[in-house]
């Protein structure tokens, strides 16, 4: 289920930029989607080598981790169970996790801080079980992250992302090393006060050169929006055909056009956004549309 994907690289239209370009990550799959398939890769293959067949993971009640990990596990054949963080809810996504055969168990947000001890209390006796950090989190799930950076022509001089914990960024950047490119990276975190996704990448890589973080398109918090940012999805969605969702890809489509409209880039140069998928999640926000 880890091999060969369809992800490819498309143009967009746009009134200035004349080289802006998709990676569209949210095609892998429709439920495996974008970055958490990614970060999922290595994770599975190592539960797989250490012979465990039950994933055990953690999320809020709208995360796309979940979804992926209840989708990758029940293809994989292996069992899975998430701590969900507060009260007991139903919505469309948990409903898909667990029509994948996940069991979900709610926990208050103060037990859920403490993701090891909540593993060990349940699970601490199964020796099938195999822990998941929230989102993926990881060394493992940068080596994933890092492999997009393989799959792009190298002479691209801007490479954008959301960021939620900017793991996704840090193996992004730690391609981008690792292969020697000239290539920035700009950043544009989901939530309020995302200086942070720095410190992150930093504990993750030890430097952050060629990172830009742009920390001003948070429209009021992480899932929060405006009126600008759901109108610049109408457009967006029904001019180029590419579905984004408002919590991560519409905030970073919406400044890269921001930034073009400042000057931010000359309007030859190569900029790729990365499309992270974790399209399900839009289903939670219909009344906003
Ligand atoms: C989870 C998610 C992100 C955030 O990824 P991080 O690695 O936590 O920064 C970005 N985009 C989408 C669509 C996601 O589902």
């Amino acid at each position: 289920m880890f091999t060969d994907i369809h992800s490819p690289v498309q143009q967009l239209k746009h009134p200035i930029l004349q080289q802006l370009w998709i990676k569209r990550d949210d095609l892998i799959d429709p439920y495996i989607s974008g970055n958490k398939w990614r970060k999922l890769k290595y994770l599975l293959s190592k539960a797989k080598k250490e012979n465990k067949h039950h994933l055990v993971t953690f999320g809020g009640a709208y995360s796309n981790h979940l979804l992926a990990t209840a989708a990758a596990a029940s293809r994989a054949g292996l069992k899975s169970t998430a701590f969900v963080r507060g009260e007991t809810v139903k919505n469309e996504m948990l409903m898909l996790c667990q029509l994948f055969g996940m069991t979900l168990l709610f926990v208050d947000r103060t037990s859920y801080k403490n993701k090891t001890s909540l593993f060990e209390q349940h699970f601490g006796d199964d020796p099938n079980a195999f822990f998941i950090d929230e989102g993926g989190a990881g060394m493992e799930a940068l080596t994933g992250c890092a492999e997009i950076i393989a799959e792009l022509p190298e002479a691209t001089d801007h490479i954008f992302c959301a960021a939620g914990t900017g793991t996704t960024a840090a193996g992004l950047l730690k391609g981008i090393h690792e292969r020697g490119l000239k290539t920035i990276l700009h950043v544009v975190p989901a939530l309020k006060g995302g200086e942070f996704i720095a410190d992150e990448i930093f504990k993750y890589l030890g430097h952050t050169h060629q990172l830009i973080l742009h920390t001003d398109y948070h429209f009021g918090g992480y899932a929060k929006t405006k009126p600008e940012l759901i109108d610049f999805i109408k457009s967006f969605v029904s001019s180029q055909g590419v579905l984004i969702d408002p919590v991560y890809t519409a905030k970073m489509m919406y400044a890269i056009d921001d930034l073009s409209k400042r000057n931010y880039f000359k309007k030859e140069e190569k900029i790729i956004a990365i499309h992270t998928g974790g399209l399900m999640g839009i289903l939670g926000m219909k009344d906003k549309f």
